[in-house]
């Protein structure tokens, strides 16, 4: 079975701040699933490393104060179309992030205050009916299977 997965989980230097957030849980998920790494920011156009951003108002906004809003769409549409190609139910992404974060991301002032609310490419895939994962979920997902959760 093919499910997404943020690249930056497999330890890509994707993220931001030009690192990577290695997960401990990789070999178990290799030998069950083929994991399809996607990184939404990178697929929009943004380099790395870049400018941290949050959302407020329903916009992407980077701490200089620049609406990337459109890169961040890109991207998430990006993942979307690898998600239906590759035929994936369940998307493993990086939590908080504001592509990847499902369920709470920053509050957009940068000061590490958490709100409800879901990454541009969470919210797509989640509409398109694609289950998200966050990475603390990892390990009742392993052990529970899939219709566990
Ligand atoms: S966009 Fe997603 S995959 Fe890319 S670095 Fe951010 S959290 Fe990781």
């Amino acid at each position: 079975m093919n499910i997404l997965i943020s690249a930056c989980l497999l330890g890509v230097n994707c993220r931001y701040d030009g690192g990577g957030k290695l997960i401990d849980e990789i070999d178990q998920l290799k030998k069950t699933y083929n994991l399809i790494p996607v990184c939404p920011e990178v697929y929009g156009g943004l380099q790395t490393p870049r400018e941290p951003a949050e959302i407020i108002d329903g916009k992407v906004m980077n701490r200089k104060g620049e609406d990337v809003s459109e890169n961040f769409t890109r991207g998430a549409n990006e993942t979307l179309h690898l998600a239906k190609l590759y035929n994936c139910k369940y998307a493993i992404l990086k939590e908080r992030s504001p592509s990847c974060g499902f369920g709470e991301v920053y509050d957009g002032t940068f000061s590490g205050n958490l709100i409800k609310g879901n990454g541009f490419t969470a919210e797509l895939l989640s509409k398109n009916g694609i289950k998200v994962i966050g990475e603390s979920e990892i390990d009742s997902f392993l052990k529970g299977g899939l219709e566990e959760l």
